[in-house]
């Protein structure tokens, strides 16, 4: 497994893969778990190569303390992503990223300006320029991301339509926990009590689906219920609970096809975000 830390170095290596050789990445910011473990595998099955990037992207903080906060664990994802068999790690430092005079940023419009993007003011410009600056030099052939990061997702499958960015973007289901609980980074960052309490944005979502399976289709209703089941632990302290379409992410308020409730909540200073997609079961 080769550990590269330049764009010059990363891009030398993408350029040398024959034609016909394709190659799957999957972008993260470390602090590697099973869910990154699933995209990785999922990148193994379906492609010849794999390229797994590291880098705690600093311009899709708002919060400075997140930033330093946020889980570094670089040792232990080698040896992860190691034993999962992957050809490379791409780890630039942040100079490498955004040298002195670095000075562009993509707006990724409308889809970024509800739910993140309104309480993470400039995240989606982060991410998505990252990921552009990413693609470009990793050239693969598939992009995985996960589906836990919902906007994140449906804004940078328009970013690549709109940038024509050769790349076939997989959505990758989430994995939880035992208990629901989305598995991320900022996880370890809970305290034990919140860590049993977190669970409850899962027991919300999932009652959010099966109100809609029972056949409800008014937002309110559904906002409603979600809300019922947050407001029984104390500790949690909802941000947004959002119940939008499935491509445009427009507010609904009845459902008339595919939907996601998307939440984010914070248990003590770590903030947690999941979702549910609402879809319409073709006969
Ligand atoms: P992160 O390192 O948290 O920025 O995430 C890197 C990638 O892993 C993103 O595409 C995430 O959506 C995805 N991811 C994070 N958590 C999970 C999870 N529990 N299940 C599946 N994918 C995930």
């Amino acid at each position: 497994m080769l550990i590269l830390r330049t764009p010059a170095e990363m891009r030398q290596w993408s350029e040398a893969i024959e034609q016909g050789v394709s190659v799957g990445f999957v972008p993260t910011m470390g602090a590697l778990h099973e869910g990154h473990l699933h995209l990785l595998q999922t990148s193994k099955d379906e492609n010849d190569l794999t390229v797994l990037s590291i880098f705690v992207n600093p311009s899709q903080f708002n919060n400075s303390s997140d930033f330093e906060r946020y889980p570094r664990t670089f040792d232990t994802d080698v040896a992860l992503a190691q034993g999962a068999g992957i050809d490379v790690i791409y780890s630039p430092a942040a100079t490498a990223m955004y040298p002195d005079g670095f000075d562009t940023s993509i707006d990724p419009g409308s889809l970024a300006l509800g739910m993140e993007g309104q309480f993470r003011p400039g995240h989606f410009q982060g991410v998505s320029t990252v990921v552009v600056k990413l693609l470009n030099t990793v050239q693969p052939s598939r992009l995985y991301l996960g589906q836990k990061d919902y906007q994140q997702l449906a804004i940078l499958r328009h970013v690549i339509a709109d940038l024509n960015i050769p790349v076939e973007t997989i959505a990758v289901a989430t994995v939880r926990h035992a208990d629901g609980l989305a598995m991320s980074s900022r996880n370890v960052r809970l305290t034990v009590e919140d860590r049993k309490s977190a669970s409850v944005i899962f027991s919300a979502l999932s009652r959010a689906k099966a109100v809609f399976d029972q056949g409800e289709r008014s937002a309110a209703t559904l906002h409603r219920e979600v809300m019922v089941v947050l407001d029984k632990v104390t500790s949690c302290k909802m941000e947004y609970v959002c119940i939008v379409d499935a491509e445009n992410l427009q507010p609904v308020t009845h459902i008339e096809k595919g939907a996601v409730v998307c939440v984010a909540a914070f248990f003590g200073d770590v903030r947690l975000i999941d979702n549910v997609i609402l879809d319409f079961v073709v006969p």
